[in-house]
């Protein structure tokens, strides 16, 4: 990576402001969240052929056939998970580039991350290490199936889609905790928020999204 990359030329804080004022015309409201969105450095989770387009909102190519996702999504999941209350650990499934794990990391005590492309986990690993964050634990597995070895969990927040809601995930959250997700087929994807009760869950409709889909297995 050359010193440009990391330096002020792609970070312009006018460029980042000009998404401040973009999220919040979209309807972002949280105030910790737009601070986060702020403070961290998108073009460091993109490849560098790309910086010069990290702070437009818009989802990336991040290889293998994924993205990185659109910053209004990760600042509206981010919201709707800080939203029922405080979080101290949240799981994370599908870790992708590592910038929502990255933009939620220093609003909770520890952010538990799992990612089924190992190439991508190891990029995102590097650059934890590179930002000095160290709330983070990151895992190589099928986190379809959750983190049982850390639950129960506060949050839990999905970035890709499955075509249900997941019991095994439901069943990871602790009494009041919070999920949430993307759910169903690309076209008809909408973002859900789920409270886990005490005979089952509660769910919320957010708004339509377009994630990629949740796969099962490790590669
Ligand atoms: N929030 C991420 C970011 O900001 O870069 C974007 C994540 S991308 C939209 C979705 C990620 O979920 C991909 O990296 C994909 O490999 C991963 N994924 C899909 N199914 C998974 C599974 N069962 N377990 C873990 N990760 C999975």
């Amino acid at each position: 990576m050359s010193a440009e990359y990391f330096g002020i030329g792609m970070t312009s804080a006018r460029t980042r402001e000009r998404l401040i004022r973009r999220l919040r015309d979209e309807g972002i409201r949280d105030l910790r969240v737009l601070e986060r969105i702020r403070e961290t450095p998108r073009h460091l989770f993109v490849d560098e052929a790309l910086a010069s387009r990290a702070y437009e909102d818009t989802a990336l190519p991040i290889g293998n056939g994924q993205t990185i996702s659109q910053p209004y999504i990760v600042a509206r999941m981010t919201e709707a998970l800080l939203e029922p209350g405080s979080l101290e650990n949240v799981l994370e499934v599908g870790t992708g580039s590592g910038y929502q794990t990255a933009v939620l990391a220093p609003l909770v005590r520890r952010v538990y991350t799992t990612e089924r492309i190992k190439v991508l986990l190891d990029q995102a690993r590097r650059r934890f290490q590179a930002l000095n964050i160290r709330n983070i634990v990151t895992k190589h597995s099928d986190g379809g199936v959750g983190l049982p070895e850390y639950a129960p969990y506060d949050g839990i927040i999905v970035t890709a889609a499955p075509e249900g809601i997941p019991l095994a995930l439901v069943e990871q959250l602790n009494p009041g905790g919070c999920m949430v997700l993307p759910v169903g087929l690309r076209d008809q994807q909408v973002l859900v928020r789920v409270i886990r009760t005490d005979d089952g869950y509660e769910r919320e409709i957010l708004e339509r999204v377009s994630f990629v889909p949740l796969l099962g297995g490790v590669c």
